[in-house]
């Protein structure tokens, strides 16, 4: 099923004569896992930030099933639709895993922190005590807890080392599969885009299946 989905977006920054991003389409379905990869500067980030309902588009459309996200609103697509998990993590550092999880569900219990791979010792710990594949899983367990339907990441393995990195992979693929969640991912790493359902590049302006 399509969830999420770029209708002819065309985007430049204010204050730039240049468009980033020239008619784009292209659509995302639950239970997929998808990887946009493309130079630096190619406009991977600016991409996300539209799909998460950031930024706004001059030209175009960001659907959320069928429907224009200004619809309902910005700040209601990014409460209700997305999750965001970042290369360095954003998670509080004078919390715990387990608080920082209730921030955005307040009944979460530390069983989505052990299904995620976490001992219960790491979860009663500060997490900046944590090492940085321990703190993005207390991440997409956070960006699991909202129980938001589409999952968007930006270079979410970009500080892990190899081994580290494919299991978070192994984690984010998972979610697709066996929660039927849409994940979408910016990255730079072969790694994980050979791990994708679906590879997608930006380049000249346009996203491209590979
Ligand atoms: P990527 O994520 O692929 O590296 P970005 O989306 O970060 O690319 O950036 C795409 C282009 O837009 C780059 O040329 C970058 O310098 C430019 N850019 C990014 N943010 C801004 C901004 N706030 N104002 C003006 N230009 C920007
Ligand atoms: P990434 O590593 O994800 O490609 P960047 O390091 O290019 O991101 O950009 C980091 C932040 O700086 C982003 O929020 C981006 O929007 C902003 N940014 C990037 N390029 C520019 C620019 N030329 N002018 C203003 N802001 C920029």
């Amino acid at each position: 099923m399509t969830i999420l989905e770029i209708d002819n977006v065309s985007y430049r920054y204010k204050n730039t004569r240049e468009n980033i991003l020239e008619d784009v389409n292209q659509t995302f379905e639950s239970g997929q896992f998808y990887a946009i990869i493309g130079a630096s500067g190619a406009g991977k980030s600016t991409l996300l930030s539209l799909l998460a309902g950031l930024d706004e588009p001059q030209e175009g459309h960001i659907l959320f099933e069928q429907e224009d996200i200004k619809q309902k609103g910005y700040s209601y697509h990014r409460r209700h639709h997305i999750s965001l998990v970042f290369q360095n993590y954003n998670l509080i550092d004078y919390l715990t895993p387990l608080e920082n999880v209730r921030l955005v569900d307040k009944k979460a219990s530390s069983s989505i922190l052990i299904e995620l791979g976490l001992n219960p010792n790491q979860i009663k710990r500060n997490v900046m005590k944590l090492s940085g594949g321990q703190q993005q899983r207390v991440a997409i367990a956070r960006a699991l807890a909202s129980k938001a339907p589409v999952i968007l990441a930006d270079e979410p393995t970009g500080n892990l080392d190899e081994n580290t990195a494919d299991e978070i992979i192994t984690i984010l693929k998972k979610m697709a599969k066996e929660r039927n969640k849409c994940v979408i991912v910016v990255t730079h790493s072969k790694q994980l885009a050979q791990s994708a359902d679906v590879v997608l590049e930006l380049k000249d302006k346009k996203l491209q299946i590979v």
